[in-house]
């Protein structure tokens, strides 16, 4: 028994406790509100790795060990238990160890005696080492607030990549419609190709024959054409087969439909208009394209051939016949309108 620990005033008990407390591996303090001793059993020292009764037997040893960021809210538990505002006195703080660094400790401890008073005159208390757990649970709040920044970086993310998706799907779809539209339509004039031409005739024919009404084809082509492309070259020859296109396209309704058939050929399908009618927007067409100046020096003409659909032609009765008027309007000396 270490004489830090033995009262001036042992009796037998307290001799006992003594012993016990020696063996006991954590620390144990003892302080006489009276005489304001504080004893501290060996394993005090030991749990703080100093020599035993190193210290003075005050209270000023225990509040010089206590973390300065833990201090305040340590005296104000224990003011607070001592002035009976509270029931329990324990509060988990902060210990300076010899080597100056600081063990995590829960300090429990209750008033055993008061004197007549009603001041303190026996406090009796423990120090329970609790730094394991203390820094488990702080990395455990440190992992888990990590986790959450984690988190929230990853819902940044999912939102960026939300984002970029939506952006890469509309990028996908305007793809689409553009590939849509690039097989719907002739990637030069930008006109109808052959395909939607032949879909929007169908329909024609079905929608004449429904309701009776009348539908003319029309066919031209560039007279001479290889000629044109032989003088002046094949880019010039692009140029024209596009001005020739606006051209009609301009001077059609919107319900008529140009289309190029393939090479310097293009059809025009007439919807609710008889031969007559067709015949002579095509000759007007011709004359347009035929006074139409189109690179300086350069005038071009174009030969039609315009026939009226009959109930129960097929497509290709219709075309046959349209085609054999164009081959007609060629034959007779070209710049010319046949129906
Ligand atoms: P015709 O009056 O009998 O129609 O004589 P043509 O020289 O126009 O003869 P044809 O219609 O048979 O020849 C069409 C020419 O059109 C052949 C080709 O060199 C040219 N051609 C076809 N497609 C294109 C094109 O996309 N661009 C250019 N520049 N020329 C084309
Ligand atoms: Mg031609």
């Amino acid at each position: 028994m270490h004489k830090t620990y033995q009262h001036q005033t042992v009796n037998d008990s307290d001799y006992t406790l003594n012993n016990i407390l020696d063996v006991i591996v954590e620390g144990v303090w003892d302080w006489n509100g009276n005489t304001r001793n504080v004893t501290r059993s060996p394993g005090w020292y030991r749990m703080l790795g100093y020599d035993i009764a190193v210290f003075k037997d005050d209270v000023f040893t225990w509040e010089n060990i206590i973390h300065p960021e833990d201090y305040p809210r340590v005296m104000h538990q224990f003011e607070s238990y001592l002035a009976g505002e509270i029931n329990l006195y324990q509060v988990e703080y902060r210990c300076k160890k010899s080597d100056g660094s600081y063990l995590w400790i829960v300090d429990r401890g209750a008033i055993i005696e008061r004197n007549s008073d009603g001041s303190v005159a026996r406090m009796i208390g423990a120090h329970h080492n609790i730094h394991e757990q203390v820094i488990a649970q702080n990395e455990l709040v440190k992992q888990s607030s990590l986790l959450q920044d984690d988190h929230w970086s990853l819902e940044k993310i999912i939102e960026q990549k939300t984002h970029e998706l939506a952006e890469k799907n509309a990028q996908l779809e305007r793809k689409i419609i553009e590939i849509e539209s690039m097989s719907n339509t002739d990637p030069l004039t930008k006109v109808a190709n052959r395909k939607l031409f032949e879909t929007e005739l169908n329909k024609e024919i079905m929608r004449a024959d429904r309701y009776q009404h009348p539908l003319t084809l029309a066919i031209f082509d560039i007279d001479k054409f290889k000629d044109i492309n032989d003088k002046y070259g094949h880019k010039v020859g692009d140029a024209i087969i596009c001005d020739i296109c606006q051209l009609v396209e301009s001077n059609i309704r919107d319900v008529d439909l140009l289309a190029r058939w393939g090479g310097d050929e293009f059809v025009i399908i007439f919807p609710e208009q008889s031969q007559h009618q067709a015949h002579i927007t095509s000759d007007k067409l011709r004359a347009i394209i035929n006074q139409h100046q189109i690179e300086p020096d350069i005038f071009v003409t174009c030969s039609f051939g315009v026939a009226q659909y009959q109930p129960g032609d097929s497509i290709n009765d219709l075309f046959q016949r349209v085609d054999h008027l164009l081959y007609v309007s060629k034959e007779r000396g070209r710049n010319q309108v046949y129906s």
